[in-house]
């Protein structure tokens, strides 16, 4: 849709012109998974899929959110009776914003916000992120707050924790909030430092393909939720504050004192390499040696796989038909048990490997997978 389609489809709703119309993208993780509970590193990019709203402010107390994605009519809420509840519909999102806001002391009275996305949503691809920033960033240029992007990430995040009441960790709100065109973002989850990678795919003669699988297996909230524990589990048995403080090369002589919990062994090892993979990545990105990343994927996939025990017969599909198909690298991305995984690939075998793929897929009997190129591109902004 474009910017004047929705400003049109503004005036319709609300019959009054939108101030201004913003944007902030998905993202997919190029490495660094589970890490984040954990102190570490991350390394996500935005994706061009975005959510774009259009928004008005009012002065009455009201909030009127509507979704062209969704069906119905505009919901209407009054800000200062906004308080977290369990039984949340896609509202939340925005509605928990507005919430996060007005507890961190900004004076937001009200907003006309109507919205779209072309993020693919529960895909591991962070629709619920793209649809909390584009809402903060409008309200918070609108309102003159000047919040500055990692700290609308921290307030973005704080709306999806405790009024939606999803627990993530900074990675999603940050990537769509802080991400530049054709860079990774390299964030330390500890201290939020962060810094921007060069990625830019398409100079190099390669592609990244995100595939979505289309599955979503149900018991991933428990399965999260265990891992969480695990983790914790193994910082306190190994007396650090998280997992982050064991060094790489101090991890033989930790799983060593972790004697036999054969299981937090394996959350710990996962965690303590995979920061290590992140390292690796940003060294050799920043080296110029794209390709070479390739391997430190693969490593990560079967991490995931083997120790942290997150990925599904679907992923693992994925991962291993890239790979016989000529991909450079490939790992399953985000929190596992379904979703999307990424496949990095010369130009020139995208389309044999997403053939590979597809065919894969049915031979399986699995519900056909949707596949695109993702190009590292801009955080949230203003577009008109
Ligand atoms: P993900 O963030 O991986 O896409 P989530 O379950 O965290 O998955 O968030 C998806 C939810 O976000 C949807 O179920 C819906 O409630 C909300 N959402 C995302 N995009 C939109 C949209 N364009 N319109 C309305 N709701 C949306
Ligand atoms: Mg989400």
């Amino acid at each position: 849709m474009s910017i004047a389609e929705l400003a049109e489809r503004f005036e319709e709703l609300y019959a009054r012109a939108p101030e201004g119309v913003w944007a902030a993208p998905g993202r997919v993780n190029l490495i660094g998974e589970h890490t984040d509970y954990n102190d570490g590193f991350v390394m996500p990019f935005a994706l061009p899929h975005t959510t774009v709203a259009a928004v008005a402010r009012r002065e009455d107390g009201v909030l009127r959110l509507h979704s062209a994605d969704v069906e119905g009519g505009a919901v209407e809420l009054r800000v200062d009776e906004l308080a977290p509840r369990s039984d949340q519909d896609w509202t939340a999102y925005p509605a928990g914003v507005v919430w996060a806001l007005r507890e961190a002391g900004h004076a937001v009275t009200g907003a006309d916000i109507h919205l779209t996305s072309t993020v693919p949503t529960g895909a591991g691809l962070s629709s619920s992120a793209a649809l909390e920033v584009v809402t903060a960033l409008a309200l918070d240029e609108l309102y003159g707050l000047g919040i500055e992007g990692p700290q609308l990430a921290l307030l973005c995040r704080r709306a999806e924790n405790e009024y939606v009441g999803a627990p993530t960790g900074i990675m999603d709100q940050t990537a769509s909030a802080c991400c530049t065109d054709g860079h990774a973002l390299f964030l330390d989850t500890r201290d939020l430092a962060q810094r921007q990678i060069p990625f830019d795919l398409a100079a190099e003669g390669m592609r990244l393909l995100v595939v979505d699988t289309r599955v979503k297996h149900s018991h991933s909230n428990g399965e999260y939720g265990k891992r969480r524990a695990g983790c914790e589990k193994g910082a306190a048995l190994l007396g650090v504050d998280a997992l982050r403080d064991v060094a790489y090369d101090e991890l033989d002589a930790a799983l060593e004192r972790l004697g036999d919990e054969e299981e937090v062994r394996r959350l710990v090892r996962h965690i303590v390499t995979e920061n290590h993979r992140v390292e690796r990545v940003v060294s050799l990105l920043k080296a110029g040696d794209t390709r070479a990343i390739g391997p430190v994927l693969n490593e990560g996939h079967v991490s995931l796989r083997d120790d942290f025990r997150i990925s599904c017969p679907e992923l693992d599909l994925v991962v291993d038909t890239a790979l016989a198909a000529g991909a450079v690298g490939a790992r399953m991305t985000g929190g596992g048990f379904g979703g999307s995984a990424i496949v990095l690939a010369e130009a020139a075998d995208v389309d044999t490997i997403t053939k590979a793929v597809e065919e894969a897929f049915a031979a399986a009997g699995f519900k056909a997978p949707r596949s695109f190129t993702a190009v590292p591109s801009a955080g949230a902004r203003r577009l008109g």
